[in-house]
């Protein structure tokens, strides 16, 4: 009877908390499609470190490998496949992205917010890394991919995370790298806080 009642009430707590989680995540899914880690199957980090904001700096990637997904089956693989490489053969915390986004129109949760990446060195602790998922050296992701990275930074720009004055760059201008592939460097170009600002150091030169 004891185990019954204790078991009982362990359920009821469960509810609970998954009812906060699912109310929280539905606050957010009314300004952006938000795939958190719990939906894509993300492991768990081995390490979190954080860093204030309001975060200065966006940066944009892409993925080259994996190929761009279209359905929410495809791009949460993506997600593991990402993750499995940074953790497994890189030796990082996590994957090394903040947030990625799919051809599915979501936003896939990396790191997330104000926690130290793995995506530009030396930029890691005062920046969001966003991981359009794909090979856009000579395709341009689709609108509604551009849509979710827009909203995305309004959601952060909105609640104070990302600072309003945000400087937005491609990865190429951090580190000797074709990343985010030339025609979507092209692109974001024209996204507004782009700055033609170039800060390369080979990051085998330095520490991080
Ligand atoms: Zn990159």
């Amino acid at each position: 009877m004891l185990m019954v009642m204790t078991s009982s009430g362990m359920r009821s707590i469960f509810i609970v908390v998954s009812m906060t989680l699912i109310t929280l995540k539905e606050s957010m899914a009314c300004s952006l499609p938000y795939v958190g880690r719990e939906i894509w199957d993300a492991k768990p980090a081995k390490d979190v470190q954080t860093f204030p904001g309001p975060i200065p700096f966006v940066i944009i990637h892409h993925s080259y490998i994996p190929a761009a997904c279209n359905t929410g089956k495809e791009c949460s693989k993506a997600m593991q496949v990402m993750q499995e490489m940074h953790q497994q053969e890189r030796g990082w915390n996590d994957i090394g992205y903040s947030f990625a986004v799919g051809g599915d129109g979501r936003v896939y949760e990396g790191r997330g917010f104000n926690v130290i990446g793995a995506h530009a060195p030396r930029y890691n602790n005062k920046s969001v890394g966003i991981c359009m998922i794909g090979d856009w050296r000579f395709d341009l992701p689709s609108e509604k991919m551009i849509d979710a990275v827009q909203s995305l930074i309004e959601y952060g720009v909105r609640n104070n995370i990302i600072a309003s004055n945000y400087t937005l760059i491609g990865h190429r201008q951090t580190r000797p790298t074709e990343c985010p592939g030339d025609r979507l460097f092209e692109e974001i170009k024209t996204w507004p806080h782009f700055v033609d600002m170039w800060d390369v150091v080979d990051p085998n030169t330095i520490a991080t």
